[in-house]
Protein backbone atom coordinates (compact mmCIF):
# COMPACT_ATOMS: atom_id res chain seq x y z
CA UNK A 1 0.00 0.00 0.00
CA UNK A 2 1.61 3.91 -1.34
CA UNK A 3 0.56 6.19 1.43
CA UNK A 4 3.18 8.81 0.46
CA UNK A 5 2.49 11.91 -0.47
CA UNK A 6 6.06 12.93 -2.18
CA UNK A 7 8.00 13.45 0.21
CA UNK A 8 5.57 14.29 2.91
CA UNK A 9 3.72 12.76 5.93
CA UNK A 10 2.44 8.97 5.28
CA UNK A 11 -1.47 9.70 4.13
CA UNK A 12 -3.81 7.81 6.16
CA UNK A 13 -7.00 6.35 4.38
CA UNK A 14 -8.76 5.84 7.86
CA UNK A 15 -8.72 9.62 8.45
CA UNK A 16 -9.76 12.70 5.90
CA UNK A 17 -7.04 14.25 3.80
CA UNK A 18 -6.86 17.71 3.32
CA UNK A 19 -6.07 18.00 -0.20
CA UNK A 20 -6.19 21.43 -0.52
CA UNK A 21 -7.42 24.84 1.35
CA UNK A 22 -10.05 23.13 3.45
CA UNK A 23 -10.83 20.41 0.60
CA UNK A 24 -11.03 17.20 1.96
CA UNK A 25 -10.49 13.31 0.73
CA UNK A 26 -13.57 11.66 2.71
CA UNK A 27 -13.45 8.69 0.41
CA UNK A 28 -13.01 4.63 1.31
CA UNK A 29 -10.26 2.41 0.35
CA UNK A 30 -11.99 -0.63 -0.83
CA UNK A 31 -9.21 -3.51 -0.71
CA UNK A 32 -8.17 -5.14 -3.88
CA UNK A 33 -10.74 -2.64 -5.92
CA UNK A 34 -8.50 -1.06 -8.63
CA UNK A 35 -11.69 1.08 -9.30
CA UNK A 36 -11.34 3.34 -6.00
CA UNK A 37 -14.09 5.92 -6.14
CA UNK A 38 -12.66 9.02 -4.12
CA UNK A 39 -15.36 11.42 -2.37
CA UNK A 40 -14.48 15.47 -1.91
CA UNK A 41 -15.81 17.49 0.31
CA UNK A 42 -15.27 21.21 0.36
CA UNK A 43 -15.66 22.58 3.67
CA UNK A 44 -17.32 26.16 4.26
CA UNK A 45 -19.43 26.27 7.36
CA UNK A 46 -22.89 25.96 6.51
CA UNK A 47 -22.25 26.42 2.91
CA UNK A 48 -20.09 22.81 2.39
CA UNK A 49 -20.29 20.72 -0.46
CA UNK A 50 -20.06 17.17 -1.08
CA UNK A 51 -18.57 15.73 -4.55
CA UNK A 52 -20.01 12.54 -5.90
CA UNK A 53 -20.95 11.10 -2.50
CA UNK A 54 -20.76 7.66 -3.37
CA UNK A 55 -22.08 4.19 -2.75
CA UNK A 56 -24.07 2.38 -0.17
CA UNK A 57 -20.47 0.31 0.21
CA UNK A 58 -18.13 3.09 1.21
CA UNK A 59 -20.52 5.57 2.60
CA UNK A 60 -21.19 4.61 6.64
CA UNK A 61 -17.06 5.51 6.27
CA UNK A 62 -17.69 8.57 4.42
CA UNK A 63 -19.91 9.97 6.73
CA UNK A 64 -17.71 9.01 9.33
CA UNK A 65 -14.80 11.05 7.97
CA UNK A 66 -17.25 14.35 7.28
CA UNK A 67 -18.17 14.23 10.09
CA UNK A 68 -14.56 14.58 11.53
CA UNK A 69 -14.06 17.20 9.56
CA UNK A 70 -17.53 19.26 10.20
CA UNK A 71 -21.52 18.88 11.02
CA UNK A 72 -22.78 16.68 8.20
CA UNK A 73 -25.86 19.47 8.39
CA UNK A 74 -23.13 22.04 7.09
CA UNK A 75 -23.22 20.48 3.32
CA UNK A 76 -26.05 22.42 1.64
CA UNK A 77 -24.58 21.02 -1.84
CA UNK A 78 -24.33 17.28 -3.27
CA UNK A 79 -22.65 17.33 -6.78
CA UNK A 80 -23.28 14.50 -8.62
CA UNK A 81 -20.93 15.11 -11.96
CA UNK A 82 -23.03 11.71 -13.26
CA UNK A 83 -25.50 9.56 -12.16
CA UNK A 84 -23.12 6.63 -11.83
CA UNK A 85 -24.28 3.97 -8.82
CA UNK A 86 -20.94 4.61 -7.73
CA UNK A 87 -21.59 8.11 -7.49
CA UNK A 88 -25.28 8.19 -6.50
CA UNK A 89 -25.91 4.79 -4.79
CA UNK A 90 -25.66 6.62 -1.79
CA UNK A 91 -28.26 9.15 -2.29
CA UNK A 92 -31.38 7.30 -0.30
CA UNK A 93 -28.99 7.50 2.65
CA UNK A 94 -27.39 10.77 2.15
CA UNK A 95 -31.99 11.50 1.70
CA UNK A 96 -32.93 10.11 5.20
CA UNK A 97 -30.09 12.41 6.73
CA UNK A 98 -30.63 15.57 5.62
CA UNK A 99 -32.53 17.66 7.76
CA UNK A 100 -31.85 21.31 6.17
CA UNK A 101 -34.88 22.66 4.01
CA UNK A 102 -32.51 24.35 1.74
CA UNK A 103 -30.15 20.88 0.78
CA UNK A 104 -29.83 20.38 -2.80
CA UNK A 105 -28.96 18.18 -5.10
CA UNK A 106 -26.42 19.38 -7.90
CA UNK A 107 -26.64 17.99 -11.01
CA UNK A 108 -27.40 18.45 -15.15
CA UNK A 109 -31.19 17.77 -16.37
CA UNK A 110 -29.77 14.56 -18.16
CA UNK A 111 -28.80 12.99 -14.49
CA UNK A 112 -32.15 13.93 -12.80
CA UNK A 113 -33.99 12.02 -15.52
CA UNK A 114 -32.05 8.94 -14.32
CA UNK A 115 -31.61 9.92 -10.11
CA UNK A 116 -35.50 10.83 -9.72
CA UNK A 117 -35.90 7.22 -9.78
CA UNK A 118 -34.75 7.21 -5.92
CA UNK A 119 -37.36 8.57 -4.99
CA UNK A 120 -35.63 11.30 -3.17
CA UNK A 121 -37.44 14.47 -1.47
CA UNK A 122 -34.33 16.24 -1.68
CA UNK A 123 -34.68 18.72 -4.66
CA UNK A 124 -32.75 18.95 -7.91
CA UNK A 125 -30.68 22.05 -8.15
CA UNK A 126 -29.68 22.19 -12.39
CA UNK A 127 -26.33 23.23 -13.40
CA UNK A 128 -27.75 24.86 -16.65
CA UNK A 129 -30.65 26.68 -15.21
CA UNK A 130 -28.06 28.59 -12.98
CA UNK A 131 -25.52 29.97 -15.43
CA UNK A 132 -22.87 26.79 -14.93
CA UNK A 133 -21.97 28.34 -11.42
CA UNK A 134 -22.35 28.28 -8.22
CA UNK A 135 -21.46 31.03 -5.70
CA UNK A 136 -20.64 29.79 -2.02
CA UNK A 137 -20.90 33.32 -0.64
CA UNK A 138 -17.33 34.71 -2.33
CA UNK A 139 -16.25 30.98 -3.55
CA UNK A 140 -17.01 30.38 -6.44
CA UNK A 141 -17.36 27.30 -8.11
CA UNK A 142 -17.80 26.85 -11.99
CA UNK A 143 -19.35 23.73 -14.03
CA UNK A 144 -17.39 22.69 -17.08
CA UNK A 145 -19.97 20.70 -19.47
CA UNK A 146 -17.68 17.05 -21.04
CA UNK A 147 -20.90 15.52 -22.34
CA UNK A 148 -20.59 12.26 -23.64
CA UNK A 149 -17.55 11.67 -21.94
CA UNK A 150 -19.43 8.02 -21.35
CA UNK A 151 -22.90 10.16 -20.13
CA UNK A 152 -24.46 12.61 -22.16
CA UNK A 153 -24.81 15.03 -18.55
CA UNK A 154 -21.58 14.38 -17.48
CA UNK A 155 -19.46 17.69 -15.83
CA UNK A 156 -16.51 18.71 -13.94
CA UNK A 157 -16.34 21.19 -11.37
CA UNK A 158 -13.65 24.10 -11.15
CA UNK A 159 -12.84 25.49 -7.19
CA UNK A 160 -11.59 29.13 -8.43
CA UNK A 161 -10.39 29.83 -4.82
CA UNK A 162 -8.05 26.72 -4.36
CA UNK A 163 -7.64 25.88 -8.69
CA UNK A 164 -8.89 22.21 -7.90
CA UNK A 165 -10.57 20.56 -10.65
CA UNK A 166 -13.02 18.04 -9.57
CA UNK A 167 -12.84 15.82 -13.01
CA UNK A 168 -15.09 12.61 -11.71
CA UNK A 169 -14.12 10.24 -14.49
CA UNK A 170 -11.85 12.20 -16.96
CA UNK A 171 -8.49 11.73 -15.82
CA UNK A 172 -9.41 9.06 -13.51
CA UNK A 173 -7.11 5.64 -13.80
CA UNK A 174 -7.29 2.30 -12.06
CA UNK A 175 -4.60 1.91 -9.11
CA UNK A 176 -3.06 -0.62 -6.86
CA UNK A 177 -3.40 -0.13 -3.27
CA UNK A 178 -4.43 3.22 -2.22
CA UNK A 179 -2.25 5.81 -3.92
CA UNK A 180 -3.91 9.18 -3.73
CA UNK A 181 -1.04 11.28 -5.51
CA UNK A 182 0.06 10.30 -8.50
CA UNK A 183 3.61 10.57 -8.31
CA UNK A 184 5.30 11.24 -11.57
CA UNK A 185 4.07 10.68 -15.54
CA UNK A 186 4.06 7.08 -14.76
CA UNK A 187 0.84 7.46 -13.73
CA UNK A 188 -0.82 8.39 -17.38
CA UNK A 189 -0.05 4.55 -18.13
CA UNK A 190 -3.00 3.86 -14.97
CA UNK A 191 -5.13 6.43 -16.91
CA UNK A 192 -4.71 5.20 -20.62
CA UNK A 193 -6.73 2.23 -20.54
CA UNK A 194 -9.33 3.95 -17.97
CA UNK A 195 -10.06 7.07 -20.54
CA UNK A 196 -9.15 4.37 -24.16
CA UNK A 197 -12.42 2.07 -23.74
CA UNK A 198 -14.40 4.07 -21.36
CA UNK A 199 -14.51 7.59 -23.35
CA UNK A 200 -16.49 6.94 -26.91
CA UNK A 201 -14.05 8.80 -29.37
CA UNK A 202 -11.43 11.39 -29.63
CA UNK A 203 -13.81 14.09 -30.89
CA UNK A 204 -15.87 14.10 -27.01
CA UNK A 205 -12.20 13.83 -25.24
CA UNK A 206 -10.84 17.02 -27.30
CA UNK A 207 -14.32 18.61 -26.18
CA UNK A 208 -13.71 18.19 -22.48
CA UNK A 209 -10.21 19.31 -22.60
CA UNK A 210 -10.76 22.44 -24.70
CA UNK A 211 -13.06 23.34 -22.18
CA UNK A 212 -11.29 22.25 -18.59
CA UNK A 213 -8.08 24.27 -20.26
CA UNK A 214 -9.68 27.30 -20.31
CA UNK A 215 -9.03 27.23 -16.44
CA UNK A 216 -6.55 28.36 -14.86
CA UNK A 217 -6.24 24.75 -12.81
CA UNK A 218 -3.69 23.86 -10.09
CA UNK A 219 -4.88 19.84 -9.35
CA UNK A 220 -6.60 17.68 -10.42
CA UNK A 221 -8.95 15.32 -8.63
CA UNK A 222 -10.78 12.79 -10.05
CA UNK A 223 -13.48 10.38 -8.73
CA UNK A 224 -10.99 7.57 -9.84
CA UNK A 225 -7.26 6.57 -9.47
CA UNK A 226 -5.04 9.25 -8.04
CA UNK A 227 -4.89 12.82 -7.23
CA UNK A 228 -2.69 14.69 -10.45
CA UNK A 229 -0.37 17.34 -8.81
CA UNK A 230 0.08 20.65 -10.39
CA UNK A 231 3.59 19.92 -12.26
CA UNK A 232 2.04 16.78 -13.91
CA UNK A 233 -1.31 18.63 -14.99
CA UNK A 234 0.00 19.74 -18.35
CA UNK A 235 1.66 16.48 -19.20
CA UNK A 236 -1.37 14.52 -18.78
CA UNK A 237 -3.57 16.97 -20.34
CA UNK A 238 -1.30 16.68 -23.48
CA UNK A 239 -0.96 13.21 -23.18
CA UNK A 240 -4.87 12.50 -22.84
CA UNK A 241 -5.26 14.72 -25.92
CA UNK A 242 -3.20 12.07 -28.41
CA UNK A 243 -4.89 9.35 -27.16
CA UNK A 244 -7.53 7.08 -29.21
CA UNK A 245 -10.58 6.69 -27.82
CA UNK A 246 -13.14 4.25 -28.15
CA UNK A 247 -11.95 0.74 -28.15
CA UNK A 248 -14.37 -0.97 -27.81
CA UNK A 249 -15.46 -0.21 -31.55
CA UNK A 250 -12.98 -1.35 -33.02
CA UNK A 251 -13.90 -5.19 -32.43
CA UNK A 252 -17.39 -6.07 -31.22
CA UNK A 253 -17.96 -8.31 -28.70
CA UNK A 254 -14.97 -8.30 -27.47
CA UNK A 255 -14.62 -7.00 -24.04
CA UNK A 256 -10.79 -7.43 -23.54
CA UNK A 257 -9.49 -4.50 -22.89
CA UNK A 258 -5.74 -5.52 -23.03
CA UNK A 259 -6.05 -7.09 -26.05
CA UNK A 260 -8.03 -3.76 -27.80
CA UNK A 261 -5.21 -1.73 -26.39
CA UNK A 262 -3.37 -3.79 -28.35
CA UNK A 263 -5.02 -3.30 -31.01
CA UNK A 264 -5.02 -0.31 -31.00
CA UNK A 265 -1.74 0.56 -30.47
CA UNK A 266 -0.65 -1.59 -33.81
CA UNK A 267 -3.33 0.56 -35.25
CA UNK A 268 -1.46 3.62 -34.14
CA UNK A 269 1.73 1.93 -35.23
CA UNK A 270 0.46 1.46 -38.67
CA UNK A 271 -0.26 5.34 -39.73
CA UNK A 272 2.93 6.46 -37.73
CA UNK A 273 4.55 3.84 -40.28
CA UNK A 274 3.04 5.02 -43.00
CA UNK A 275 3.51 8.76 -42.39
CA UNK A 276 6.91 8.63 -41.21
CA UNK A 277 8.58 6.32 -44.13
CA UNK A 278 8.97 6.46 -47.42
CA UNK A 279 10.88 3.77 -48.06
CA UNK A 280 9.23 0.80 -48.77
CA UNK A 281 11.48 -1.82 -47.46
CA UNK A 282 10.80 0.53 -44.22
CA UNK A 283 7.41 -0.01 -44.26
CA UNK A 284 7.24 -3.48 -45.32
CA UNK A 285 9.64 -4.29 -42.04
CA UNK A 286 7.61 -2.16 -40.16
CA UNK A 287 4.27 -3.36 -40.78
CA UNK A 288 5.82 -7.11 -40.63
CA UNK A 289 6.69 -6.17 -36.95
CA UNK A 290 2.67 -4.62 -36.18
CA UNK A 291 1.56 -8.28 -37.85
CA UNK A 292 4.16 -9.96 -35.31
CA UNK A 293 2.30 -7.90 -32.71
CA UNK A 294 -1.06 -10.01 -33.42
CA UNK A 295 -0.23 -12.68 -35.64
CA UNK A 296 2.20 -15.85 -36.23
CA UNK A 297 4.04 -13.81 -39.23
CA UNK A 298 6.92 -14.76 -40.74
CA UNK A 299 7.25 -12.46 -43.42
CA UNK A 300 5.17 -10.06 -45.85
CA UNK A 301 4.92 -9.66 -49.29
CA UNK A 302 2.83 -7.63 -51.92
CA UNK A 303 2.05 -8.37 -55.68
CA UNK A 304 0.55 -5.37 -57.34
CA UNK A 305 -0.97 -4.90 -61.36
CA UNK A 306 0.64 -2.68 -63.02
CA UNK A 307 -0.83 -0.13 -65.56
CA UNK A 308 0.63 -2.67 -68.22
CA UNK A 309 -0.91 -5.67 -66.70
CA UNK A 310 1.89 -7.40 -65.73
CA UNK A 311 1.91 -7.77 -61.64
CA UNK A 312 5.12 -6.70 -59.74
CA UNK A 313 5.76 -8.79 -56.95
CA UNK A 314 7.43 -6.94 -53.67
CA UNK A 315 9.26 -9.21 -51.78
CA UNK A 316 11.87 -9.53 -49.06
CA UNK A 317 13.56 -11.95 -51.93
CA UNK A 318 13.93 -8.89 -53.97
CA UNK A 319 14.79 -6.72 -50.86
CA UNK A 320 10.99 -5.00 -51.94
CA UNK A 321 12.91 -3.73 -54.97
CA UNK A 322 10.06 -5.28 -56.96
CA UNK A 323 10.19 -8.18 -60.08
CA UNK A 324 7.63 -8.50 -63.04
CA UNK A 325 6.13 -11.99 -62.89
CA UNK A 326 3.47 -12.92 -66.11
CA UNK A 327 0.94 -13.42 -63.60
CA UNK A 328 -0.38 -14.21 -60.02
CA UNK A 329 0.21 -17.11 -58.40
CA UNK A 330 -2.98 -19.43 -58.92
CA UNK A 331 -4.27 -19.40 -55.36
CA UNK A 332 -3.89 -15.27 -55.43
CA UNK A 333 -5.31 -15.39 -58.23
CA UNK A 334 -8.61 -17.03 -57.49
CA UNK A 335 -9.20 -14.59 -53.87
CA UNK A 336 -8.41 -11.74 -56.49
CA UNK A 337 -11.31 -13.02 -58.65
CA UNK A 338 -13.68 -13.34 -55.81
CA UNK A 339 -12.94 -9.96 -53.84
CA UNK A 340 -13.32 -8.01 -57.83
CA UNK A 341 -16.70 -10.15 -58.23
CA UNK A 342 -17.61 -7.97 -54.71
CA UNK A 343 -17.55 -10.95 -52.81
CA UNK A 344 -16.84 -9.13 -49.32
CA UNK A 345 -13.63 -10.30 -48.33
CA UNK A 346 -10.91 -8.35 -45.91
CA UNK A 347 -8.76 -11.72 -46.14
CA UNK A 348 -8.20 -15.50 -46.97
CA UNK A 349 -6.48 -18.17 -45.71
CA UNK A 350 -4.56 -19.72 -48.43
CA UNK A 351 -3.07 -23.34 -47.63
CA UNK A 352 -0.82 -23.02 -50.65
CA UNK A 353 1.22 -26.04 -51.37
CA UNK A 354 3.92 -24.46 -53.53
CA UNK A 355 4.89 -21.73 -50.35
CA UNK A 356 4.48 -25.09 -48.04
CA UNK A 357 2.85 -22.85 -45.17
CA UNK A 358 0.13 -21.21 -44.02
CA UNK A 359 -0.65 -17.38 -45.36
CA UNK A 360 -3.31 -15.15 -45.16
CA UNK A 361 -3.78 -12.73 -48.44
CA UNK A 362 -5.43 -9.86 -48.51
CA UNK A 363 -6.85 -7.54 -51.44
CA UNK A 364 -5.94 -3.90 -51.49
CA UNK A 365 -8.57 -2.50 -53.27
CA UNK A 366 -8.25 1.21 -54.69
CA UNK A 367 -11.14 3.15 -53.03
CA UNK A 368 -14.08 4.07 -55.35
CA UNK A 369 -12.12 1.96 -58.30
CA UNK A 370 -13.86 -1.11 -56.90
CA UNK A 371 -11.27 -3.27 -58.67
CA UNK A 372 -8.17 -4.87 -56.83
CA UNK A 373 -5.29 -3.80 -57.73
CA UNK A 374 -3.20 -5.55 -55.22
CA UNK A 375 -2.77 -8.04 -52.91
CA UNK A 376 -0.76 -8.36 -49.46
CA UNK A 377 0.42 -11.88 -48.46
CA UNK A 378 1.14 -12.39 -44.90
CA UNK A 379 3.12 -15.81 -44.56
CA UNK A 380 2.56 -17.49 -41.00
CA UNK A 381 4.20 -20.32 -38.63
CA UNK A 382 1.16 -22.27 -38.15
CA UNK A 383 -2.51 -21.34 -39.24
CA UNK A 384 -4.62 -18.77 -37.38
CA UNK A 385 -8.50 -19.02 -36.75
CA UNK A 386 -10.41 -16.23 -38.65
CA UNK A 387 -11.53 -13.34 -35.54
CA UNK A 388 -12.76 -10.43 -35.57
CA UNK A 389 -9.48 -9.16 -34.41
CA UNK A 390 -7.79 -10.27 -36.74
CA UNK A 391 -10.20 -9.02 -39.44
CA UNK A 392 -10.64 -5.22 -37.90
CA UNK A 393 -6.73 -4.41 -38.15
CA UNK A 394 -6.72 -5.87 -41.02
CA UNK A 395 -8.95 -3.79 -42.49
CA UNK A 396 -6.97 -0.52 -40.51
CA UNK A 397 -4.08 -1.88 -42.51
CA UNK A 398 -5.75 -2.03 -46.34
CA UNK A 399 -6.25 1.75 -47.05
CA UNK A 400 -2.63 2.96 -46.07
CA UNK A 401 -1.10 -0.13 -47.27
CA UNK A 402 -2.98 0.47 -50.80
CA UNK A 403 -1.64 3.86 -51.05
CA UNK A 404 1.81 2.65 -50.03
CA UNK A 405 1.39 -0.50 -52.48
CA UNK A 406 -0.09 1.67 -55.38
CA UNK A 407 2.55 4.63 -54.92
CA UNK A 408 5.69 1.70 -54.93
CA UNK A 409 4.61 -0.05 -58.08
CA UNK A 410 4.59 3.62 -60.06
CA UNK A 411 7.92 4.22 -58.64
CA UNK A 412 9.41 0.52 -59.26
CA UNK A 413 8.18 0.92 -63.09
CA UNK A 414 9.37 4.13 -63.58
CA UNK A 415 12.65 2.95 -62.26
CA UNK A 416 12.48 -0.33 -64.14
CA UNK A 417 11.51 2.11 -67.42
CA UNK A 418 14.73 4.19 -66.64
CA UNK A 419 16.68 1.20 -65.95
CA UNK A 420 15.95 -0.29 -69.27
CA UNK A 421 16.52 2.98 -71.11
CA UNK A 422 19.96 3.27 -69.39
CA UNK A 423 20.65 -0.62 -70.38
CA UNK A 424 20.13 -0.01 -74.02
CA UNK A 425 22.80 3.02 -74.21
CA UNK A 426 25.01 0.85 -72.11
CA UNK A 427 24.64 -1.84 -73.52
CA UNK A 428 25.53 -3.71 -77.17
CA UNK A 429 22.06 -5.13 -78.41
CA UNK A 430 23.33 -8.22 -80.36
CA UNK A 431 25.97 -9.56 -77.68
CA UNK A 432 24.58 -7.91 -74.32
CA UNK A 433 28.05 -6.46 -73.26
CA UNK A 434 28.96 -3.21 -72.06
CA UNK A 435 29.54 -0.56 -75.18
CA UNK A 436 32.33 1.52 -75.84
CA UNK A 437 30.39 4.63 -74.71
CA UNK A 438 30.04 3.07 -71.46
CA UNK A 439 33.03 1.62 -71.24
CA UNK A 440 34.65 5.38 -71.83
CA UNK A 441 33.04 6.24 -68.73
CA UNK A 442 33.66 3.37 -66.03
CA UNK A 443 37.60 2.84 -66.86
CA UNK A 444 37.75 6.53 -66.62
CA UNK A 445 36.88 6.35 -63.09
CA UNK A 446 38.40 3.15 -62.39
CA UNK A 447 41.29 4.52 -63.79
CA UNK A 448 41.27 7.97 -61.61
CA UNK A 449 41.59 5.08 -58.75
CA UNK A 450 44.21 3.16 -60.04
CA UNK A 451 46.46 6.57 -59.85
CA UNK A 452 45.82 7.41 -56.48
CA UNK A 453 46.15 4.04 -55.34
CA UNK A 454 48.68 1.71 -57.33
CA UNK A 455 46.86 -1.37 -55.55
CA UNK A 456 44.06 -1.08 -57.93
CA UNK A 457 45.52 -2.17 -60.71
CA UNK A 458 43.61 -2.62 -64.30
CA UNK A 459 44.46 -5.17 -66.41
CA UNK A 460 43.03 -5.11 -70.42
CA UNK A 461 42.94 -8.14 -72.76
CA UNK A 462 41.72 -7.73 -76.11
CA UNK A 463 40.27 -10.02 -78.22
CA UNK A 464 39.92 -10.31 -82.17
CA UNK A 465 37.82 -13.44 -83.85
CA UNK A 466 40.57 -14.76 -86.17
CA UNK A 467 39.07 -14.52 -90.57
CA UNK A 468 35.77 -13.21 -89.00
CA UNK A 469 35.40 -11.79 -92.52
CA UNK A 470 35.08 -15.47 -93.83
CA UNK A 471 32.51 -16.67 -91.41
CA UNK A 472 30.35 -14.08 -92.75
CA UNK A 473 31.75 -14.65 -96.28
CA UNK A 474 30.82 -18.66 -96.45
CA UNK A 475 27.59 -18.44 -93.92
CA UNK A 476 26.30 -15.33 -94.53
CA UNK A 477 25.92 -12.23 -91.84
CA UNK A 478 23.20 -14.13 -89.18
CA UNK A 479 25.54 -17.25 -88.78
CA UNK A 480 28.37 -14.12 -88.09
CA UNK A 481 25.56 -12.74 -86.15
CA UNK A 482 25.60 -15.97 -84.06
CA UNK A 483 28.94 -16.48 -83.41
CA UNK A 484 29.53 -12.92 -82.06
CA UNK A 485 27.15 -14.23 -79.62
CA UNK A 486 28.65 -16.98 -78.96
CA UNK A 487 32.10 -15.08 -78.32
CA UNK A 488 30.27 -13.19 -75.97
CA UNK A 489 28.92 -15.77 -73.91
CA UNK A 490 32.25 -16.58 -73.23
CA UNK A 491 33.53 -13.94 -72.18
CA UNK A 492 30.73 -13.00 -69.83
CA UNK A 493 31.08 -16.78 -68.14
CA UNK A 494 34.92 -16.15 -68.24
CA UNK A 495 35.18 -12.69 -66.27
CA UNK A 496 33.58 -12.00 -62.47
CA UNK A 497 31.55 -9.53 -61.28
CA UNK A 498 33.42 -6.63 -60.50
CA UNK A 499 35.06 -7.02 -64.69
CA UNK A 500 34.07 -4.96 -67.31
CA UNK A 501 33.09 -6.97 -70.89
CA UNK A 502 32.98 -4.90 -73.68
CA UNK A 503 32.26 -5.15 -77.32
CA UNK A 504 34.70 -2.69 -79.03
CA UNK A 505 32.84 -2.85 -82.52
CA UNK A 506 32.42 -5.60 -85.24
CA UNK A 507 34.65 -8.60 -84.11
CA UNK A 508 36.34 -6.97 -81.84
CA UNK A 509 36.39 -7.05 -77.73
CA UNK A 510 37.53 -6.21 -74.61
CA UNK A 511 37.70 -7.35 -70.98
CA UNK A 512 39.26 -4.80 -68.08
CA UNK A 513 39.85 -7.12 -64.53
CA UNK A 514 40.03 -4.85 -61.90
CA UNK A 515 42.55 -5.90 -59.13
CA UNK A 516 43.97 -8.73 -61.81
CA UNK A 517 47.78 -8.74 -62.29
CA UNK A 518 49.43 -9.75 -65.42
CA UNK A 519 49.73 -13.49 -64.54
CA UNK A 520 46.00 -13.61 -64.14
CA UNK A 521 44.66 -11.28 -67.19
CA UNK A 522 47.23 -13.95 -69.51
CA UNK A 523 45.76 -16.84 -67.57
CA UNK A 524 42.25 -15.84 -68.19
CA UNK A 525 43.12 -15.06 -71.63
CA UNK A 526 44.64 -18.52 -71.97
CA UNK A 527 41.65 -20.37 -70.99
CA UNK A 528 39.48 -18.01 -72.98
CA UNK A 529 41.37 -19.14 -75.59
CA UNK A 530 41.02 -22.51 -75.86
CA UNK A 531 37.29 -22.26 -74.83
CA UNK A 532 36.60 -20.50 -77.91
CA UNK A 533 38.96 -23.03 -79.84
CA UNK A 534 36.68 -25.97 -78.23
CA UNK A 535 33.21 -24.12 -79.16
CA UNK A 536 30.69 -26.53 -81.00
CA UNK A 537 28.31 -25.03 -83.51
CA UNK A 538 25.20 -27.11 -85.04
CA UNK A 539 23.47 -25.78 -88.09
CA UNK A 540 24.93 -24.31 -91.00
CA UNK A 541 28.30 -24.03 -89.09
CA UNK A 542 28.49 -27.66 -87.91
CA UNK A 543 32.40 -29.21 -87.53
CA UNK A 544 33.55 -25.59 -87.50
CA UNK A 545 35.86 -24.03 -85.10
CA UNK A 546 36.26 -20.24 -84.47
CA UNK A 547 39.39 -19.23 -82.93
CA UNK A 548 40.76 -15.55 -81.73
CA UNK A 549 43.88 -13.66 -81.08
CA UNK A 550 44.42 -11.94 -77.65
CA UNK A 551 46.51 -9.29 -76.27
CA UNK A 552 47.02 -8.43 -72.54
CA UNK A 553 48.22 -5.56 -71.12
CA UNK A 554 48.82 -3.93 -67.82
CA UNK A 555 48.58 -0.57 -67.14
CA UNK A 556 50.70 1.61 -65.74
CA UNK A 557 49.77 4.47 -63.60
CA UNK A 558 49.28 7.81 -65.01
CA UNK A 559 48.22 6.52 -68.73
CA UNK A 560 45.20 7.14 -70.58
CA UNK A 561 42.90 5.23 -72.31
CA UNK A 562 44.14 5.69 -75.10
CA UNK A 563 47.78 4.92 -74.77
CA UNK A 564 46.82 1.64 -72.54
CA UNK A 565 44.69 0.84 -75.76
CA UNK A 566 47.30 0.67 -78.20
CA UNK A 567 49.53 -0.93 -76.05
CA UNK A 568 47.51 -3.88 -75.82
CA UNK A 569 45.76 -3.75 -78.98
CA UNK A 570 49.79 -3.71 -80.21
CA UNK A 571 50.15 -6.82 -77.96
CA UNK A 572 46.82 -8.01 -80.14
CA UNK A 573 48.86 -7.33 -83.51
CA UNK A 574 51.67 -9.42 -82.45
CA UNK A 575 49.87 -12.48 -81.85
CA UNK A 576 48.05 -11.81 -85.31
CA UNK A 577 51.39 -12.12 -86.87
CA UNK A 578 52.65 -14.61 -84.84
CA UNK A 579 50.28 -16.91 -86.77
CA UNK A 580 46.76 -16.20 -85.04
CA UNK A 581 44.98 -18.22 -82.17
CA UNK A 582 47.11 -17.41 -79.68
CA UNK A 583 48.04 -14.80 -76.74
CA UNK A 584 50.64 -12.13 -76.60
CA UNK A 585 51.32 -9.99 -73.58
CA UNK A 586 52.71 -6.14 -73.93
CA UNK A 587 55.37 -5.05 -72.65
P1 LIG B 1 41.60 -11.16 -88.82
O1 LIG B 1 41.86 -12.57 -88.49
O2 LIG B 1 42.79 -10.45 -89.37
O3 LIG B 1 41.02 -10.42 -87.70
O4 LIG B 1 40.58 -11.20 -90.03
P2 LIG B 1 39.06 -10.79 -89.94
O5 LIG B 1 38.40 -11.24 -91.16
O6 LIG B 1 38.48 -11.25 -88.66
O7 LIG B 1 39.15 -9.24 -89.89
P3 LIG B 1 38.49 -8.08 -90.66
O8 LIG B 1 38.67 -6.87 -89.84
O9 LIG B 1 39.00 -8.08 -92.05
O10 LIG B 1 36.99 -8.44 -90.79
C1 LIG B 1 36.04 -8.14 -89.80
C2 LIG B 1 34.69 -8.42 -90.35
O11 LIG B 1 33.69 -8.41 -89.34
C3 LIG B 1 34.25 -7.39 -91.35
C4 LIG B 1 32.83 -7.07 -91.00
O12 LIG B 1 31.91 -7.22 -92.07
C5 LIG B 1 32.47 -8.07 -89.96
N1 LIG B 1 31.57 -7.50 -89.01
C6 LIG B 1 31.71 -6.37 -88.27
N2 LIG B 1 30.65 -6.20 -87.44
C7 LIG B 1 29.80 -7.28 -87.67
C8 LIG B 1 28.56 -7.67 -87.14
O13 LIG B 1 27.96 -7.03 -86.26
N3 LIG B 1 28.00 -8.82 -87.58
C9 LIG B 1 28.61 -9.56 -88.50
N4 LIG B 1 28.02 -10.69 -88.90
N5 LIG B 1 29.78 -9.20 -89.04
C10 LIG B 1 30.40 -8.08 -88.66
MG1 LIG C 1 39.13 -7.08 -86.81
MG1 LIG D 1 39.26 -10.42 -86.97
Amino acid sequence: MDTQRSGAAVLDPSEPIEIADRVWWVGHYLEGDPFQCHVYLIERGDQSVLFDPGSVLTFRHTLRKIEAVTRFSNIRYFVCHHQDPDITGALPLIDQLVSRPDAVLVCHWRARTLVRHYGLTLPFWLIEDNAWQLDLGGRLLRFIFTPYAHFPGAFVTFDTHTRVLFSSDLFGGFTEGFQLFAQDRGYFENLRPFHEHYIPSRDVLQFALNNIEAEPIGMIAPQHGSIIPEPLVPYMIERLRQLDCGLFLLSKDNADIKRLMTLNQAMKSIRETMILHRDFQDIAHNLLGIAQELLPALSLEFFARTGEGAILHLSPDNRFRGRLIEDLPAPLAHIVRAAERGAVCTYCALEDPHRGRPAIAVPLVTPGAGCIEAVAVIDLAVPVQASEETESIIMQMVPPLQVAVERETVYRMLDMERQRFYETSIRDPLTNLFTRFYMQETVTRLMGIHDRDGHAAIALMMIDVDHFKDVNDTFGHSQGDSVLQAVAECLQYAVRPGDLPVRLGGEEFAVFLVGATLERATEVAERLRRRMAAMVFTGPMEGHTITASFGVALRCQGETLDQFLDRCDAALYAAKKAGRDRVRVAP
